[in-house]
């Protein structure tokens, strides 16, 4: 027997991370529809000791976090709560390469349009030549006169990254990650339970619930009805599902199953010790776009330093593969990330052999400690799953709308971030 409902909206947001909360904003501006955003997360903002850019909240038993299980053992994160992954990332906030959105069904300039102004309620800006950390410093040294790439000097202030140095762009203010729920839920109203919403509120209808997750998602004669809750049923016409490229892929299961896609980026990572001490005021700020699709990534030092309980293990250097991507699957069973493919591999060590000639170059010399550059033998992941429901599927299903980092339909040579955001926005703005 259904639970009776104990709530209705006009639409529900499953997920407040990244995606719901530019979704919420979007939905909730007409003043008449009523949006239900619920996560399965703290339904509090964080705390400022967690948004430091030096920092990542990500250590086991972090609060508000996430860890999917994955068949290869894999330590799978995600952030959970109000802001989602946004409050506990990198904080590096790229667009992908201007041609990487061939593949998206809206014309160039309303993505540009999108993009323009998501950066601007993110607060975002590049990391500034007196802002440089340590190895950010060497790294631009380095990369700025070797013409290994055939176009080395960075593109001064072209919000577009290209093959070359690209400095990083961050969503950014005082040292602080400006989070998804900074940005866009600063007129929310916060409930703990499904409470009617405040009508003198400036969002009158947007009611955001926490601690509450989505474990069955609705659907009747093709059509979505609503969600099933831990806090009981809420009855809907409309459902966005932004839940993550693995949540909203575990909802859609049942209907597009038995197994969905899901991508990553495959990382390999050289690791020095240091001749001095090193600053970090970021743990991304410069990264190289090879013109194999390769991305660079200058870590500001050790990961130790940037997560709480990590084994010291030297200052790192990434190189990244944002081509197509791993090819992994989701199932009932759970989350399996997927290896690079020979060519993959290929190209990520041509990668390393590049990163290597720079740590013995005269740029670095007085940096690296002679004979401690090391090659890790175990390739990671980025924390870039992207891609398990790609744009068009499950529109079969009518009111149901996915619009997080599971609807990116292809890859981009930039890290996700902004991509989703700015996704979720064009998507949320065609709901009618
Ligand atoms: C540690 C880390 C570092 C990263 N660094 C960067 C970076 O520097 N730059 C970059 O470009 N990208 C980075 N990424 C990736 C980027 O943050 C994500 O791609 C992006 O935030 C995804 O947004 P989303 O809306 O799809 O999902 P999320 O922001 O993860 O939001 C999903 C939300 O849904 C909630 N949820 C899940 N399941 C349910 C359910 N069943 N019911 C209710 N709620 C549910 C979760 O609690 C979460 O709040 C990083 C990711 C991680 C985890």
């Amino acid at each position: 027997m259904v639970a009776p409902a104990l709530a209705t909206a006009d639409v529900v947001v499953v997920g407040a991370g990244s995606a719901g909360c530019v979704a919420a904003d979007r939905l909730s501006r007409d003043r008449s529809r009523t949006v239900l955003l619920l996560d399965a997360g703290p339904g509090t903002r964080p705390e400022d000791s967690q948004t430091s850019l030096a920092r990542l909240p990500i250590e086991p038993g972090a609060p508000r976090v996430r860890r999917y299980p994955e068949s290869r053992g894999r330590d799978v994160v995600r952030g959970a709560g109000l802001g989602g992954s946004s409050v506990v990332n990198g904080g590096y906030f790229l667009r992908g390469h201007r041609d990487d959105y061939a593949t998206w069904p809206w014309p160039i300039d309303r993505i540009e349009a999108e993009f323009a102004s998501l950066e601007q309620v993110m607060s975002v800006s590049a990391f500034a030549d007196d802002e440089l950390g340590t190895v950010a410093t060497a790294f631009e040294a380095y990369w700025g006169r070797a013409a290994v790439t055939g176009r080395s000097p960075r593109a001064e202030d072209s919000a577009w990254p290209t093959v070359g140095l690209n400095r990083v762009r961050s969503n950014r203010r005082d040292g602080r990650r400006v989070t998804a729920a900074d940005a866009f839920l600063t007129e929310a109203f916060l409930t703990e339970t499904f409470l009617a919403a405040d009508p003198a509120a400036p969002r009158p209808g947007l009611r955001v619930v926490g601690d509450c997750p989505v474990d069955e998602l609705l659907v009747a004669g093709g059509r979505v009805t609503g969600v099933h809750t831990a806090l009981g049923r809420v009855d809907a016409p409309a459902v966005v599902l932004a839940a993550g490229a693995l949540g909203s892929a575990a909802l859609l299961l049942p209907f597009l199953g038995p197994d969905l896609p899901v991508h990553e980026h495959a990382e390999r990572l050289v690791r020095f010790a240091a001749r001095r001490p090193v600053e970090a005021p970021a743990l991304l700020q410069t990264v190289l776009h090879t013109a194999d699709a390769l991305e660079i990534r200058c870590y500001g030092d050790d990961f130790a330093a940037f997560i709480n309980g990590v084994p010291a293990s030297g200052i790192a250097v990434g190189v990244a593969d944002m081509g197509a991507g791993t090819r992994g699957s989701i199932t009932s069973a759970g989350v399996d990330l997927g290896v690079p493919d020979a060519e993959s591999l290929r190209r990520i060590d041509g990668g390393v052999d590049l990163v290597r000639e720079m740590l013995h170059a005269p740029e670095l010399a007085d940096l690296v400690v002679s004979g401690s550059v090391r090659v890790d033998e175990n390739v990671g992941m980025s924390s870039h799953a992207w891609g398990t429901v790609p744009l068009g599927l499950g529109r079969d299903i009518d009111g149901l709308h996915v619009l997080d980092g599971a609807a990116l339909p292809g890859p981009l040579r930039s890290g996700p971030h902004a991509s989703v955001m700015a996704m979720a926005g064009l998507i949320a703005a065609e709901i009618s």
